[in-house]
């Protein structure tokens, strides 16, 4: 056994042999994998190995095609089968939202040139006989839908990289992982250690035991999962080709041909958890006892739909254990707290994705960053909110739910609240209905009755004419937001202002009270962040993020010493927010301060730290609106005194709460981009407008590689979008990202926001097109159906930015 290595890889499941893999093919040679016991160990033995291309993420749908093809390619390479059937699978919607979610679905496969495609129900029966179509209301083919192999791809994967040099080791469980003082770490086994650059969490099932050993607590929760195989059915044996898989969705299981029987699996809403106190280090090639029962609903619903389930008797039944992360997305990056420990844990579709998150892991380890954007994949989603009990609560509903649709803007309640502020009672009173945001509930909208929940659907819901009356309430008067989620962090001490000049691409203001917008760059030259930097006082800054990315930008601040005496805190958790804007907001503000908020004493952009109702704020003339307005950022000790006394104030000047998707309206109207959507690492400066804020003429990170993208011509740009109100409205629906934008008949692009802009009263869009200029005609897949659609020259609400100003 090798004593040094750039790479260990612990876990000989699919996805670690594909790390391992990949990680060879990109030239890391130097590498090890350590199984506890034979390779597939895991989860991966007893899987029953579907394999699909399309998922609901553009840049899933793109990885999961990558492994697809990838399959054969393998064998070609290794000579060892992967046991790979693809003949086709067939989606099923019984539903209108089903519906719409399969339209959607093919028509960003056409943009993409993913071969899924609507057929008709004479041609679905002449591929799958066995199948009662009735009652399905549209029909979706994937011809390169099937399954593999668990064990055969396993082998390949660990063949090609040992041809490349890599090393296994079966039977070498991990005991201990240690960071050594050079940042190199110690692998220990019984057969003897390894020094490593990096190592890799790949333990599938024991990854919560793997990650503790490195000091990680990793959100993850195995359940059990079942599926049977039917006895021969003699129509199956008389067939001279294999059936295609069926994805009935509305009927919650899956079903796929096995020999010459068929294979049912089901997704229970009587889940079991399963090892929730860890997983027993001795559990191996086990299965859990047969209970059909469990599954009996979902297992009556496939035969109905296919008859020959029920006449077949059943000749094996597997109830295995599998793990899951609270939104069943795999766990994957390094660590934001350690340096070069990387996990890749709890996989749900780990055939479908094998191939394609071995080369991102390969990508991040080897590159510093992958080059698609998946940060709802990556592990710093989660913080430590993210609990056992919160776990447990989402991977119960997550594997409930396992086929339901994800609508856009849906919020599920299992295992909230987890953190609250001061004001959460009294917005609840109010009729709040609140989203999860990293960890923290904050109003969505406020309904007339305190309870009320989201409707959902992929058109205009419960929600759309009020937040329509918050919006205008917001634009013709006042709206007080609350931006508590925000990420706040504070730097202070003699290097505060190098650091910050360090870090972000703009030039960072050293004149108190000022205040930039400031860009963050990634490993490739990308969009990794947006930030307000505010100078308060000499040497002291404060910087406001998205709140949902605070964990992942905590990587990039790492990457930056902190000058000697100069400190940096995070002060999310103990300051919260409010956004007042409207042209009423200066009113509003002004009767509760003694400070003047006139445009000579406090202009757009400035800061200062004022009392409002007597309350100590630090107040930021910006607002995400792209109105008049003021972040008033106080500490939660405050935060209910400084709100009731804003909503009473405001009450005089009919200015009311609004929740945060009027603000993504209103920031649309605008045409402001929003991280995670608009702004993430896969898209340019230039492609974006943000280059006049990116000064290649100083230090910066990752400076070179902004002059590098910038030097190169952008590759497609960020345009607004009104969809034709009439089409629209006979829709009922606005686009909410994903959309695919097609021009004269060619895919030209995607939307990336929507919203109805209530206050310019049109349908509008945020997206990337390539070559389509302003005043272009375009078409908007909404509903998976084209949408006539115009690329707007300029924003609908003021383009010169005269109320910002104001
Ligand atoms: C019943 C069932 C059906 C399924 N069907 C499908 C399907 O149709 N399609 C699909 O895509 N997915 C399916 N899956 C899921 C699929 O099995 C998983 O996504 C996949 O196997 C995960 O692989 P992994 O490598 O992450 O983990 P695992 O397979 O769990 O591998 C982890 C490995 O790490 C090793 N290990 C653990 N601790 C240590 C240590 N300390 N030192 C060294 N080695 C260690 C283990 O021995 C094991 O071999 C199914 C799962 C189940 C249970």
């Amino acid at each position: 056994m090798r004593t040094h290595a750039q790479a260990v890889v612990i876990g000989g499941g699919v996805i670690g042999c594909s790390i391992l893999y990949h990680l060879a093919r990109a030239g890391w040679t130097d590498v090890v994998l350590l199984e506890r016991d034979e390779l597939t160990s895991g989860s991966t033995w007893h899987a029953a190995a579907n394999i699909h291309g399309l998922h609901d993420n553009t840049n899933i749908s793109r990885i999961q095609h990558y492994t697809m093809q990838l399959y054969r390619e393998l064998e070609q390479e290794t000579g060892q089968g992967c046991g790979v059937f693809q003949p086709g699978s067939l989606y099923l919607a019984q539903t209108e939202a089903r519906e719409h979610q399969l339209r959607l679905q093919a028509a960003k496969a056409r943009l993409y040139g993913m071969n899924f495609h609507e057929i008709g129900r004479d041609e679905a029966e002449r591929l799958h006989p066995l199948v009662d179509f009735d009652g399905v209301r549209c029909i979706m083919y994937e011809p390169d839908g099937g399954n593999v192999d668990p064990s055969g791809v396993t082998a390949a994967y660990a063949a090609g990289a040992r041809a490349r040099g890599a090393e296994i080791h079966r039977f070498a469980p991990v005991t201990a992982t240690e960071q050594m003082p050079d940042g190199t770490w110690l692998v220990r086994t019984e057969k003897g250690d390894i020094r490593a650059d990096w190592v890799v969490n790949a333990a599938g099932l024991w990854g919560r035991e793997v990650a503790r050993m490195a000091g990680v607590e990793l959100p993850l929760q195995p359940t059990e999962h079942q599926y049977f195989v039917t006895e021969t059915i003699p129509e199956i044996a008389a067939m001279d080709r294999r059936l295609p898989s069926v994805a009935d969705r509305d009927g919650e299981y899956y079903l796929r041909q096995e020999g010459q029987g068929l294979l049912v699996g089901a997704y229970e809403r009587d889940v079991r958890l399963w090892a929730e106190e860890g997983t027993p280090r001795g559990f191996g090639h086990e299965l859990f006892a047969d209970d059909l029962e469990r599954i009996e609903e979902n297992m009556m619903r496939a035969i109905e739909r296919v008859p020959a389930v029920g006449e077949a008797g059943i000749k094996r039944v597997i109830n295995g254990p599998m793990i899951w992360s609270p939104d069943a997305n795999v766990l994957f990056g390094p660590v934001p707290e350690l340096s070069n420990y990387f996990c890749a844990n709890g996989i749900i579709p780990g055939f479908s994705q094998s191939g394609g998150m071995g080369l991102m892991a390969a990508q991040w380890i080897t590159e510093g960053e992958m080059r698609h954007d998946l940060f709802a994949w990556d592990v710093a989603r989660f913080g430590a909110w993210a609990g056992p009990a919160f776990t447990r609560a989402r991977v119960r509903d997550q594997y409930a739910h396992r086929f339901a649709i994800h609508f856009p803007n849906e919020e599920r309640a299992a295992g909230r609240p987890v953190r609250t502020r001061p004001v959460y009672e009294t917005q609840k009173a109010m009729g709040a209905v609140f989203g999860l945001n990293y960890g923290w509930e904050h109003p969505l909208w406020f309904a007339d009755a305190p309870g009320t929940e989201d409707t959902l659907g992929f058109t205009r819901q419960n929600w759309w004419a009020p937040v329509g009356e918050e919006a205008r309430t917001l634009r013709e008067r006042a709206g007080i937001i609350d931006i508590s989620n925000f990420a706040k962090y504070r730097v202070a001490g003699p290097g505060a202002h190098d650091w910050c000049e360090a870090v972000f691409a703009n030039r960072i203001p050293a004149e108190p009270g000022r205040s930039c917008l400031a860009p963050l760059i990634g490993k490739r030259g990308g969009i990794a962040g947006d930030f307000t930097v505010t100078c308060l006082a000499p040497e002291e800054y404060w910087i406001i993020g998205s709140g949902l990315a605070e964990r992942y930008h905590s990587r990039f601040f790492r990457e930056v010493p902190l000058p000697a005496g100069t400190v940096f805190e995070s002060l999310t958790d103990s300051h919260c927010g409010f956004n007042v804007a409207g042209p009423e907001s200066r009113a509003l503000l002004q009767n509760l301060t003694g400070a003047s908020l006139a445009t000579p004493d406090f202009p757009f952009l400035r800061s200062k730290r004022i009392e409002v109702a007597g309350v100590e704020v630090t107040a930021l003339r910006v607002s995400f609106t792209g109105d008049l307005g003021w972040e008033l950022h106080c500490r939660e000790d405050d935060q209910l005194r400084l709100y009731e006394a804003l909503l009473e104030e405001g009450r005089a000047l009919g200015a009311a709460p609004v929740g945060s998707r009027a603000l993504m309206s209103l920031r649309i109207e605008k045409g402001y981009g929003s991280w995670g959507r608009e702004y993430s690492p896969e898209y340019w400066p230039q492609e974006v407008g943000l280059e006049r804020l990116v000064k290649l003429d100083k230090p910066f990170l990752n400076r070179d590689a902004a002059a590098e993208t910038m030097g190169r011509p952008a590759r497609e740009a960020l345009r607004l979008i009104e969809i034709d109100h009439a089409a629209a409205e006979a829709s009922r629906a606005d686009a909410t990202g994903g959309e695919p934008v097609f021009h004269e008949g060619r895919g030209a692009g995607r939307v990336t926001s929507g919203a109805y802009g209530y206050a310019v009263g049109r349908s509008l869009a945020l997206g990337f097109l390539d070559g389509v200029a302003p005043g272009a005609e375009v078409e908007v897949m909404l509903l998976g159906r084209p949408h006539p659609a115009r690329v707007l020259p300029q924003a609908p609400f003021d383009p010169q930015g005269a109320r910002l100003r104001a």
